[in-house]
């Protein structure tokens, strides 16, 4: 489904991503790990067309989008959850939801997939006429996959979803990450600190360092692997 083939990505002199390379297939859940500043949300902006990649090639569906504007590559069916939410404080609940299907043509399923988003996350609609600074980072993180969500993404990219959240919180949310993909039969891309929770939900992983991959495997032989239990899962 989308294929990323050696990209250099820079930020005027400095060089964050020296030679990225990984394939999602449709279906999967991939998850790409790593410690600070190793490149992990640099490798997300470049799918989506916000710091394209200098060299190299991206191609989704076999189209390439490696130069390709933001918007472009979210009507193509490409949705990011950037790190810190970035909700829309003022709107209510509904409304940020609506700025999701901002691109969407097929209006007469926009209410099925509201619905869809309120079956997922309950705590929602009975939040939906709130504005959504004024939830909380759990709430505002629900609020921020399901405003994904309702641009019906093919491939949906989450960036640090349990940044400042409770474990349980974190927990739940995962859990929902997970019916996502089997039930919505949407391919995620999940990058993530906590290394223990991402690879208990992803199939394969990708692990970061200092702007490369460093390895990848099953999620589960990752889990397994003595060199990154001790580097990424504090064990
Ligand atoms: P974190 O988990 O802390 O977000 P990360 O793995 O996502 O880390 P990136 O944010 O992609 O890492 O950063 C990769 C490198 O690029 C780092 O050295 C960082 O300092 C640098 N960098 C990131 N954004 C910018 C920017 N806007 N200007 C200059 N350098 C940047």
């Amino acid at each position: 489904m989308l294929k990323v083939k050696d990209i250099h990505t820079f930020y005027g002199n400095i060089e964050a991503l020296k030679g990225v390379s990984l394939d999602i297939s449709e279906g999967e859940i991939i998850t790409l790990i790593g410690a600070n500043g190793a490149g992990k949300s640099t490798t997300l902006m470049s799918i989506c067309g916000i710091t394209p990649p200098r060299m190299g090639e991206i191609t989704f569906m076999d189209q390439p989008i490696t130069n390709m504007k933001p918007d472009k590559i979210v009507s193509l069916g490409i949705c990011q959850v950037p790190e810190g939410r970035r909700i829309f404080p003022y709107l209510s609940v509904t409304e940020n939801l609506d700025m999701g299907a901002f691109l969407r043509k097929d209006m007469n399923h926009i209410k099925t997939d509201m619905e869809y988003v309120f079956d997922l996350f309950p705590i929602l609609e009975q939040r939906r006429h709130q504005p959504g600074g004024t939830l909380s980072g759990g709430e505002q993180q629900m609020l921020a996959i399901s405003r994904a969500l309702m641009a019906r993404p093919r491939l949906l990219l989450l960036d640090e979803p349990s940044l400042g959240l409770a474990p349980l919180i974190v927990r739940q949310i995962f859990e929902i990450v997970k019916k996502i993909n089997t039930e919505n039969d949407t391919t995620i891309f999940l990058v993530e600190q906590n290394a223990n929770l991402a690879l208990q939900v992803a199939h394969r992983g990708y692990v970061m360092e200092n702007g490369q991959i460093v390895i990848t495997d099953a999620a589960d032989r990752l889990l397994s692997n003595e060199d990154i239990r001790k580097a990424y899962l504090g064990m």
